[in-house]
């Protein structure tokens, strides 16, 4: 015999598990995005879930480390659907962000002219996309 709590309590978890696999998929789509961003986009395929439901499975799928967050030039939390560290470059234009990768010797230059100053692992290069070179 099943008792209702048990029923609501499943049906609860379905939910949050279906919730969160969409928020997966639709951030391995846009790769990079706000909560807002990604909130447009789960909205199209859970009508009426709330941004703060978004918040809330962001900030649990951060800390499972199975997506990160990164500040933009902007300021603006941004969350990325690649987990492991990395540099980004952003467009100044389209504000889009690029995964890239520094080699040690450009770091370490960088670090040089710092003197005691401390570069962060994950570094924003600023510049023009090649979809707004050629707009
Ligand atoms: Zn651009
Ligand atoms: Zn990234």
């Amino acid at each position: 015999m099943i008792y209702i709590s048990q029923v609501l309590t499943y049906t609860l978890y379905m939910r949050k598990t279906i919730q969160t696999s969409v928020v997966q998929e639709e951030l391995m789509q846009l790769g990079h995005a706000t909560n807002r961003e990604l909130w447009i986009a789960v909205e199209k395929r859970i009508p009426g879930i709330t941004l703060t439901s978004i918040h809330r499975i962001t900030q649990r799928l951060r800390k499972l480390e199975t997506i990160s967050c990164t500040p933009n030039l902007n300021g603006d939390g941004i969350i990325d659907a690649n987990p492991l560290p990395h540099s980004h470059f952003m467009c100044r234009t389209c504000g889009n962000l690029t995964d890239i990768q520094l080699d040690k010797a450009t770091v370490q230059s960088i670090q040089a002219q710092l003197h005691e100053g401390v570069v962060e692992d994950n570094m924003v290069i600023a510049g023009t996309c090649q979809s707004c070179v050629y707009r």
